[in-house]
C-alpha cells in the first residue's frame, strides 16, 4: 500500500493510496494529475474516489475521473455532488480491498464535510481530513459555527497518535507563521517551523504530518491550554469559555497578514 501526493492547482493536494492493481484518490479537484499518474501506472486501476465535501477545488476532476475509469465516488451524505456519489455518514465503514475506512463527519468548513480514517496492515494509519485540519491550522468556517468545529477537531484529536494526517491543502509555513504569534515559546512548533521551512526550500511538501505532532504545534487543537487560551484572550477579550475562544482565534487567524 502506497500512499502519495499528487499537487494540484497552486497549493492543494490530491491524495492517492494504491496497491500494484487499485487506486483510490481523495478530493480530485482536478484529474489531469490524476490522468498523469494513471498513464505513468498503467497496471493500477483507479476504481474508488472519495470526496471529503462539495467545494470545486475538491470536485472539479470528478466528471472526467468517472468518464475516463468508471470508479465509484463516495462523498458526504449531506452535500450536493457533481456526478452520482453514495452518500456516507457518521460510522460508515468501507471496504476498498480489505482495507477499512472509518467515515467521521466534521462539521465546521462546510455542513456535511467528512474525513476518512484507514489502518493499512503493517502501516502508520491514515486520515484524509480534507479542509477540517491543517497542518498548523484549520479550515475556514464558511458553513459551520465554531462550536461544529471545535467538536469536529476534537474528533480528529482523538484518533491514534500515529496518524499519518493528510491535508488537501499545503498551507503550513503560513499556518505556522500564525502558530508562533500565538505560542511564542512553543519550542515543539518552533523546530517543526524550521522542519517544514527546509522541506518547502526543496519543494517538497510538509504532508502527512503526525497527529501527534498537530496536537504539539496547532492552535486549533490546542485552544483549551492556558498558554493559547492566555494569548487569544489578551487579543480578544471577549474570549472567555472554550467556544468563545475557539471562535476568537479562528477570526485571530481570518485578520492575520
Ligand atoms: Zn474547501
Ligand atoms: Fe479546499
Amino acid at each position: 500500500m502506497r500512499l502519495i501526493a499528487l499537487p494540484a492547482f497552486a497549493d492543494n493536494y490530491i491524495w492517492l493510496l494504491h496497491t500494484q492493481r487499485h487506486a483510490l484518490v481523495v478530493d480530485p479537484g482536478d484529474s489531469a494529475p490524476v490522468l498523469a499518474w494513471m498513464q505513468e501506472h498503467p497496471h493500477v486501476q483507479l476504481d474508488t474516489i472519495l470526496v471529503t465535501h462539495h467545494h470545486a477545488d475538491h470536485t472539479g476532476g470528478l466528471a472526467e475521473l468517472v468518464t475516463h475509469t468508471g470508479a465509484q465516488v463516495l462523498a458526504p451524505a449531506l452535500e450536493k455532488m457533481p456526478v452520482p456519489a453514495q452518500g456516507l455518514q457518521q460510522g460508515d465503514r468501507l471496504d476498498w480491498h480489505g482495507l477499512t475506512l472509518d467515515v467521521h463527519e466534521v462539521p465546521g468548513h462546510t455542513l456535511g464535510h467528512i474525513a476518512f480514517w484507514t489502518q493499512p496492515p503493517a502501516q502508520e494509519p491514515i486520515l484524509f481530513c480534507g479542509d477540517t485540519l491543517f497542518s498548523g491550522g484549520c479550515g475556514r468556517l464558511f458553513e459551520g459555527t465554531p462550536a461544529q468545529m471545535l467538536t469536529s477537531l476534537d474528533r480528529l484529536a482523538g484518533l491514534p497518535g500515529n496518524t499519518r494526517v493528510c491535508c488537501a491543502h499545503e498551507y503550513t509555513l503560513s499556518n505556522l507563521r500564525f502558530a508562533l504569534v500565538v505560542e511564542p515559546d512553543n519550542q515543539a512548533l518552533q523546530s517543526h517551523f524550521a522542519l517544514c521551512t527546509h522541506q518547502r526550500e526543496q519543494a517538497l511538501p510538509t504532508l502527512p504530518v503526525a497527529l501527534q505532532t498537530e496536537c504539539d504545534i496547532n492552535p486549533f487543537l490546542r485552544s483549551r491550554e492556558p498558554s493559547v487560551a492566555a494569548a487569544v484572550r489578551l487579543h480578544n477579550p471577549m474570549a472567555v469559555d472554550e467556544i468563545s475562544t475557539f471562535a476568537a482565534l479562528r477570526q485571530w487567524k481570518n485578520d492575520f497578514r
